[in-house]
């Protein structure tokens, strides 16, 4: 048997896991840090209250290792600065802020020019700008273990299975209804992976490093969760070239000349790309999809259950998490809009509008899942090896 247990056609969509692997090693992932590391892509902006409309009394985690840092006043331009909203200047420091890790802080205000504010109906966050939304810098926020977990991680996930994206039963043929299982079940798997990426695993010493034992318990032993990681990134990647000629044109302006022609060039090579072109035109096939007579009532039913799961996020019980499940979901929202809302290839003439902040989410989640897939092919021979040595 091949030791690689992942073969053939990645189920319902148009390439295969080698193919996928080839890509995402030598074009995509390097690229998409490249990208995620310019000042459009790095600042995201979120509302962190914990507002959750289910179960009132969930408390924040207070773990340490949970709180998100938020950016300094310093780094937004005057007209984003907001009032401080009753904390102490003290408050907004830096709370994991290394030396090594500062940034450049020349942004100006052109920071959000050339940006409409449109809602985006899979969601429930109400993107406007308004004073309840914070500015954070990515980069100084790695998605990462928290140490978040027990009854309330626990409670959020079953209530995203068992209500909102039900398992379909085997033998369903319906692919609308696999869909968003396969999608949130991708996406549990890229953060499992990213906890057993960046764990902490000598508390005293603070000592972060990859913990595979953790990586093979909760995915690289279900078959299941690998593949749909792969189908959540080949169906993400498939919106943003879906979306290229609009991504194209968007102004990545952030008053930042160097960087800012960076940013344009990494989404060119990443729009156009003709080795990404040649082996994989099409990673998904989104028009099989709402053939059917009931499509658009599917297709709206799908639209609630997901709006459910973005409303869920303001219950999870910790600021980090909860900042990169929203930027997640935000971004799987964002490739549904423009997969389901859109016929045929984006142009000129439709209506694809796209919010600043769902580009940065697209692109941002687009590089968790790249990085995910690297991880999954660099960690599953070792593990073939090891069970074969036993
Ligand atoms: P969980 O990951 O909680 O899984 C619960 C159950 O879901 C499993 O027992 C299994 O039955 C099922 N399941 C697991 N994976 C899959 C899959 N891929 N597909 C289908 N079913 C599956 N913790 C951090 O340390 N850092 C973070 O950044 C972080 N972000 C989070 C974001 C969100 C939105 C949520 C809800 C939780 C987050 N957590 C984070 C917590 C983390 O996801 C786990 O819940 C926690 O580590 C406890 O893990 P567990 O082993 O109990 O299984």
């Amino acid at each position: 048997q091949d030791s690689r247990k992942y073969t053939g056609i990645v189920e319902d969509c148009c390439c295969d896991y080698e193919t996928v692997d080839a890509i995402n090693g030598a074009v995509l992932h390097p690229l998409l840090q490249g990208l995620v590391t310019t000042p459009f892509f790095r600042y995201f902006k979120v509302k962190l209250w914990c507002d959750c409309p289910f179960w009132p009394d969930d408390g924040m985690c207070k773990l340490r290792d949970c709180s998100v840092c938020e950016c300094p006043e310093t780094e937004f331009p005057e007209s984003f600065r907001r009032p401080p909203l009753g904390l102490a200047a003290d408050d907004l420091k830096c709370q994991e802020g290394k030396p090594e890790a500062a940034v450049d802080r020349t942004l100006d205000s052109k920071v959000f020019r050339g940006w409409i504010e449109v809602d985006n109906p899979w969601t429930v966050d109400d993107e406007t700008d308004n004073g309840e939304m914070t500015y954070v810098n990515l980069l100084l926020n790695p998605e990462r273990f928290t140490g978040y977990t027990g009854p309330s991680a626990r409670r959020i996930w079953d209530a995203i299975y068992s209500e909102n994206c039900p398992k379909y039963a085997s033998g369903e043929i319906c692919q609308e209804k696999k869909v968003l299982y396969k999608l949130i079940s991708g996406l549990h798997s890229s953060i499992s992976i990213h906890i057993a990426a960046d764990y902490l695993l000598d508390e005293t010493k603070n000592q972060w490093g990859t913990n595979p034992d953790l990586m093979y318990d909760r995915v690289l032993q279900y078959p299941e969760r690998v593949r749909n990681l792969y189908f959540t990134f080949l169906f993400v990647l498939r919106a943003v070239t879906k979306a290229k000629d609009y991504l194209e044109q968007a102004e990545y302006d952030t008053g930042n000349p160097e960087e800012d022609l960076k940013a344009q060039s990494l989404i060119r090579q990443l729009l156009y790309n003709p080795k990404l072109q040649a082996a994989c035109p099409v990673p998904f096939d989104e028009a099989k999809l709402w053939k059917g007579q009931s499509g658009p009532e599917l297709k709206q039913q799908i639209q609630k259950q997901f709006r459910n799961i973005s409303a869920l996020m303001d219950c999870v019980g910790c600021e980090k998490c909860r900042l990169w499940g929203k930027l997640q979901v935000l971004g799987l929202g964002t490739a549904l809009k423009i997969l389901f809302s859109v016929d045929g290839e984006y142009r000129q003439d439709q209506h694809l509008q796209l919010q600043r902040n769902e580009v940065i989410a697209l692109v941002n989640l687009l590089n968790r899942l790249s990085e995910s897939i690297k991880l999954v092919q660099e960690m599953s021979p070792t593990y073939e090896k090891t069970m074969k040595g036993l």
